[in-house]
């Protein structure tokens, strides 16, 4: 089977969040799946090349040059590629230097739109130029989805007929700004019933409408994605699509996630000899200037800075219960307002409170092998990955039963087998869950049986690189 999956970003080449966790480790495990089944899988995957100053390293090789009809002088394409991981990859570089801001995610909603337009019709061209011809495309989120459109549509992409599948991450972000960019291109609006006016001309809905399978990252975040809460207008489609949509939740790379072998951990642990943790902590303390007190929790924050998040209520939560027996690590960037409420917190408990406002991989390590709690009280979320990464590596979540995080949570037999959850995300609910697991801290034994069950469950990919691998083999007869 010839499978070609796209995405924005993927480890180790581009990460900004889940997205490129997820991009870079489900390839690796459907390929590992289907030798094990005795079976082949040609998976390819094709990213933007966003930047080429820190993709050097790589050494990516040149393979052709193309040009992508549309506005004048702006679309001349290089393809390079690279194996890496056992997985052949695929690179589209947009020559113009007015598109080449390096960031993954630009701030210019034009250009970022002008971005991932050009690259979803340059996939479809460099997929003639090398002549080869996938069973399935596999795309993800808003900026690939335009690509399952594009093979529906386009009489001249159709000559060999892929089966698609398309993933959601993030129902919101439905591709903004793109209208201008489509009629630019000359891709017109399409008209699906089910949908309000303004989703006939965004990509994220266009690849909706046009895909073969849709993949929610959690059987909840499927379920959510049938109201309008979740599902921002695209409700009444899915609804009536429903053979179309299925959950699959993500899993982590246990290769990379495993606190047994991790070297940029300080010192390693596994769930039978968690003494190390203590060590970690300490050595983490020392690194931020706090005070180690021996049953004092530590909490700690790895995420984007966005309201998504729950990071009001984290604010809020941490304000009101600053009188309580908690020390706190914040590590995040993003909404510029919520990176300035942390540091003004940060001067009034500066006993208490350490924030960490960037993008940092190995102070994320540190923190998931250290921390006791991570706090993650998100509005919403498809899947979630922190919370099986801290899981993984013993620390506790603390969460809003929602979406990925309340599939990946296990609260039962026992209300916290793994972790805290509550219902309803307001700042009630969230400090009083809070407050029970600082109370549940104190009872060691019972916390140390909490960690394990976390450490224990099974985050990785096997399961769900299966569940995918009967969709890829549902859609490939059609060919
Ligand atoms: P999302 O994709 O919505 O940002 P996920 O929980 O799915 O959230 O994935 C977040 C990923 O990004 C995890 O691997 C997490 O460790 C990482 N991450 C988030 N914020 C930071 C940060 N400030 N520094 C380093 N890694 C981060």
């Amino acid at each position: 089977m010839k499978v070609l999956f796209t995405a924005a970003e993927a480890e180790p080449f581009y990460k900004v969040g889940g997205l490129g966790d997820y991009a870079g480790s489900l390839p690796v495990a459907l390929k590992n799946y289907f030798t094990a089944q005795n079976d082949m899988l040609d998976i390819r995957v094709v990213l933007p090349l966003h930047d080429t100053k820190t993709i050097k390293k790589f050494q990516l090789k040149a393979v052709l040059a193309f040009s992508v009809e549309g506005t004048e002088n702006k679309n001349k394409c290089r393809l390079f590629e690279k194996v890496y991981d056992g997985i052949h990859y695929y690179f589209i570089h947009q020559s113009s230097p007015e598109l080449e801001s390096g960031a993954v995610y630009g701030k210019d909603q034009y250009r970022t739109a002008y971005k991932f337009t050009l690259f979803s019709i340059a996939v479809l061209e460099m997929l003639q130029k090398i002549g080869w011809e996938p069973d399935i495309i596999h795309a993800n989120d808003w900026h690939t989805a335009l690509i399952n459109h594009l093979v529906k549509s386009r009489a001249d992409f159709t000559k060999f007929k892929p089966g698609t599948l398309l993933t959601i991450h993030n129902m919101p972000f439905m591709g903004y700004g793109s209208e201008a960019v489509f009629s630019e291109f000359g891709i017109k609006p399409i008209a699906v019933k089910e949908y309000p006016a303004w989703a006939q001309t965004l990509p994220l809905p266009m690849g909706i409408a046009a895909t073969d399978q849709i993949v929610a990252v959690s059987p909840t975040y499927a379920d959510e994605l049938t109201t309008s809460y979740f599902a921002y207008g695209l409700e009444k489609y899915l609804l009536s699509h429903p053979e179309k949509l299925t959950g699959i939740i993500n899993g982590i790379d246990y290769t990379k996630w495993d606190p047994t072998t991790d070297k940029e951990i300080d010192f390693q642990f596994s769930e039978t000899h968690l003494q190390p943790r203590i060590r970690n902590k300490k050595a983490l303390y020392k690194e931020i200037g706090f005070e180690f007190k021996p049953n004092e929790p530590l909490l700690v924050v790895i995420s984007r800075l966005e309201s998504q998040k729950g990071i009001d209520l984290i604010l809020d939560a941490l304000s009101e219960t600053a009188h309580h027996n908690w020390k706190a690590v914040i590590l995040g960037s993003g909404h510029h307002g919520y990176e300035y409420a942390f540091r003004a917190l940060e001067r009034i408990l500066p006993n208490k409170l350490h924030a960490v406002l960037e993008y940092n991989p190995l102070f994320a390590k540190k923190l998931y092998a250290a921390g006791d709690m991570i706090l993650m009280p998100s509005l919403y979320e498809p899947c979630g990955l922190s919370q099986m990464i801290a899981m993984r590596y013993g620390c506790v979540p603390i969460a809003h039963a929602v979406g990925g995080l309340k599939d990946s949570i296990t609260t039962k037999p026992e209300p916290e087998r793994a972790g805290f959850l509550f219902n309803t995300p307001n700042k009630k609910a969230f400090i009083q869950c809070l407050k029970r697991a600082i109370k549940k801290y104190s009872d060691k034994d019972l916390w140390h049986q909490i960690q394990t069950n976390g450490m224990k469950t099974d985050f990785s990919w096997s399961r769900s690189a299966a569940q995918y691998a009967n969709i890829y083999q549902s859609l490939t007869p059609r060919k």
